[in-house]
């Protein structure tokens, strides 16, 4: 290990993706300043032990010393806003100023989509687009910047009663995983916590000739139909488990201010005009069945004319070799979670 790596800015130190980015840079000898809402807490205090971290505590909006400060001696950026923390677009250009003004390097920003823009009865999903504006942002400023989009977190998956990604043990014995997802179309599935840090760390390793030019990368290891991911789980659990298309997104816990509209724009999106949860001619490919030469559109394309050949999770694949399938994460991490929430089917 060497103490000449570069410094890494990093906002919302203690999010999933953030955090398992800094795992992964540490590691290796990076430098991370990285913001955190709160130093108190199981994951800012593991932070907080890692060699050569320091933690900034404090909101970031409307805070403009602090948002100066993460990004003082610090080469490189990963940023990932959270709308939680207030205004993401405010927050998104006030750290993208920042970096401007400090010569960042490399500028990793994880973005998300604006379906609207791909097809006008599309909804803009409320907690998604405005990533996207804040991208629009970033390329404005001409920072050497990488957006990577991230997948499905496969850690979303629990069986408390929380909406769209709860696995119901039913009392026949059997699971079920109901969501407006159309049973048969491709879905692209991350492990956060698992896979995130390495990717990312890539694509930092690559540096901005590599990744600089204004790329967009899909965060996603496996491309699956919510059959096949119910598949993994009776194989990975040897549980049935079954998946149940409902158009309408079932809420029987309380959710934070304007989740209800985000869900309601997932049922109109998925639920109602099955749009590819990543649009656009960057994220479209045409893979080549097996032993043969025909081609077939990814289900997650809508236009067979213009995609690229290979697949969706080929860039995430090859940053990341390591990743962890979906079966295995129900086998392991899935379990563990449940027990940690007091959950006794595994007994
Ligand atoms: P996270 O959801 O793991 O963590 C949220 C962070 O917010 C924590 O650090 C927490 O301390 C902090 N927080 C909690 N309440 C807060 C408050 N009131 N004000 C400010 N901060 C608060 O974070 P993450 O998953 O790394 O990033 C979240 C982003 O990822 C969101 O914008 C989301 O849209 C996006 N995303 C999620 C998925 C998914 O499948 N869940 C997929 C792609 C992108």
């Amino acid at each position: 290990m060497t103490n000449t790596k570069k410094t890494i800015a990093i906002v919302n130190g203690t999010g999933r993706q953030a955090a398992s980015l800094i795992r992964a840079v540490t590691a290796v000898g990076y430098g991370v300043r990285a913001q955190v809402y709160s130093t108190e807490g199981l994951v800012a205090e593991e932070l907080a032990e890692l060699p050569n971290v320091t933690l900034f505590e404090g909101s970031l909006l409307d805070n403009p010393v602090l948002v100066d400060t993460i990004f003082e001696g610090a080469q490189i950026a990963f940023i990932n806003t959270n709308p939680l923390a207030g205004d993401e677009i405010k927050i998104g250009k006030a750290l993208a100023n920042a970096a401007k003004k400090r010569n960042i390097q490399h500028f990793i920003y994880s973005s998300m989509p604006d379906h609207s823009i791909h097809n006008p009865k599309w909804p803009s999903v409320p907690l998604w687009a405005p990533k996207f504006t804040v991208e629009n942002y970033i390329r404005q400023l001409g920072l050497p910047a990488t957006f990577v989009y991230a997948g499905i977190y496969t850690n979303n998956f629990t069986s408390l009663p929380y909406p769209l990604f709860c696995t119901e043990f039913l009392e026949d014995g059997s699971v079920e995983w109901r969501a407006p997802f159309h049973p048969d179309i491709k879905l692209p599935w991350l492990d956060v916590e698992h896979d995130f840090g390495p990717a990312v760390l890539q694509i930092i390793k690559d540096g901005p000739g590599k990744w600089g030019k204004g790329q967009r990368i899909a965060l996603a290891f496996e491309n699956l139909t919510p059959i096949q991911v119910c598949e993994s789980f009776s194989k990975a659990l040897d549980l049935p488990c079954d998946y149940v298309y409902d158009e309408q997104i079932e809420v029987a816990v309380s959710i934070p201010n304007g989740y209800r509209q985000q869900l309601s724009a997932l049922e109109i999106l998925f639920g109602h005009y099955n749009a590819p949860y990543f649009p656009g001619s960057d994220f479209q490919y045409i893979g080549r069945r097996k032993g043969s030469n025909d081609t077939v559109t990814s289900r997650n394309s809508q236009d067979s004319s213009c995609g690229k050949p290979g697949k969706l999770t080929d860039t995430a694949r090859a940053l990341w070799p390591g990743w962890r399938s979906i079966a295995e994460y129900f086998a392991t991490a899935f379990v563990a979670e449940e027990e940690a929430n007091g959950k006794t089917w595994m007994m």
